[in-house]
């Protein structure tokens, strides 16, 4: 088995022990690295301030054994549905955030008569009276966090939530009158804010001063209305592009050293950072053809497996590996030094994982590797689209 690096961008090697069992596992597949994932956890913690809280966003990944990982090795999980909730809790999470603009019913009960501890990020008056009323029937007490669309948003990424209309939470002028009503019922416990703001935000400086206005933000309100603030939460976004920029969280942790937060807890919800680079997508080369002078690799696999490139609209970086056997006994299609367009198994001409990358070789029966496919791959892909197989979900550790 022989690696071939294509000259740009070029991708992390894959690691060893992935390109074996992306040599010899069935193809579609997607494999799983959960050290890799424990590596990302442990040094945003070694980095982040001291006593700063790590829930992980599911949503970017939740196969069993990373979602397992992150309730191991963080301190609880955020959700964004009943789903995802029920999934959090039977998985052993003590702590979860819940958030989503259209909470069902289901969710809210669950998060109320959980065993865990679970803040609810509120993001509408509707929602908070919906809650208070189910609060009540359960009798329990709601862990409220006002979710937090501010006016101007500081931080800069790839799918902004904040500072422009949009809608999630609480748009900054409203979120007066609603804590107001918040502190006036009985079965609601604010205990305080929540600013997701963005995703896959690469620049460490831009999301240091995202924090720290969001702190600042958190403890001027609270002070105004005399909240007792315990809980600031940031949210994600933390970047990890799929094209391998990478947040400097070494360089975070130091803009941050000196961000008081009292006696709230700072809370961080990261998804991309944590997942992306422990996910690889595996393809195999089932055709290879020249269509009007450029080079066309087709796979089994594709965009309804592996949305990201379709969606952001780029070509993501994949590495050849090549297998040897070939049990025809007609020639082996192939190509060597070209341009190549990845194309995949769906009757759509969007179907396109990579486009005019270049190669040194490339056959068919070969397999395409993509790394940094953890995050928000096999999750946000549209696999019923045309009944093909979906790929397996493999853990290579
Ligand atoms: C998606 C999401 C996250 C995680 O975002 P990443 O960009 O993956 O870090 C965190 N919090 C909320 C509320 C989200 O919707």
């Amino acid at each position: 088995m022989t690696l071939h690096d294509h000259d740009q961008p070029t991708p992390d090697a894959i690691p060893t022990h992935v390109a074996d069992l992306a040599t010899t596992c069935e193809a579609p597949a997607y494999l799983y690295s959960r050290d890799s994932f424990t590596r990302n956890i442990e040094q945003l913690r070694t980095h982040l301030p001291a006593g700063a809280q790590i829930l992980y966003a599911m949503k970017a990944c939740s196969i069993p054994g990373l979602l397992a990982r992150a309730v191991h090795s963080c301190d609880g999980i955020e959700v964004a549905s009943a789903g995802e909730l029920v999934a959090a809790l039977e998985a052993g999470a003590m702590q979860v955030a819940l958030s989503g603009p259209a909470k069902s019913d289901m969710a809210l009960q669950t998060a109320l008569t959980a065993e865990a501890d679970i803040v609810v990020h509120v993001e509408s008056v509707h929602e908070l009276h919906r809650l208070a009323a189910a609060a009540k029937t359960a009798k329990a007490k709601a862990q409220v966090a006002l979710r937090v669309n501010r006016s101007s948003s500081p931080v800069s990424g790839s799918h902004r939530m904040s500072g422009e209309p949009t809608a999630f939470g609480i748009s900054e002028d409203q979120v007066p009158s609603v804590l107001a009503l918040a502190l006036g019922m009985r079965d609601v416990d604010v205990v305080g804010f929540h600013h997701h703001a963005v995703s896959n935000c690469v620049d460490a400086r831009t999301y240091a001063h995202h924090v720290r206005e969001a702190v600042a933000y958190s403890r001027r309100l609270a002070g105004q209305f005399d909240v007792r603030l315990r809980y600031v939460n940031v949210g994600g976004g933390l970047g990890a592009d799929p094209r391998g920029d990478r947040i400097d969280v070494k360089v975070l942790g130091e803009l941050l050293a000196d961000c008081e937060v009292g006696s709230a807890q700072l809370v961080f919800e990261p998804g991309r950072y944590l997942a992306a680079d422990a996910g690889w997508y595996v393809t195999e080369v089932v055709d290879v053809k020249v269509s009007h002078g450029q080079a066309f690799a087709v796979v089994r696999g594709g965009t309804h497996h592996f949305r990201l490139p379709a969606s952001w609209g780029y070509s993501h970086p994949f590495v050849v590996v090549e297998r040897d056997e070939w049990p025809y006994v007609w020639d082996r299609p192939g190509l060597v030094d070209e341009l190549v367009t990845v194309a995949g198994e769906l009757c759509t001409t969007k179907d396109v994982l990579a486009r005019r990358q270049p190669v040194r070789r490339l056959r068919v029966g070969d397999r395409l590797v993509f790394a940094r496919t953890g995050a928000y791959g096999w999750e946000i892909s549209h696999d019923r689209f045309l009944r093909h197989e979906p790929p397996q979900l493999l853990l290579a550790d």
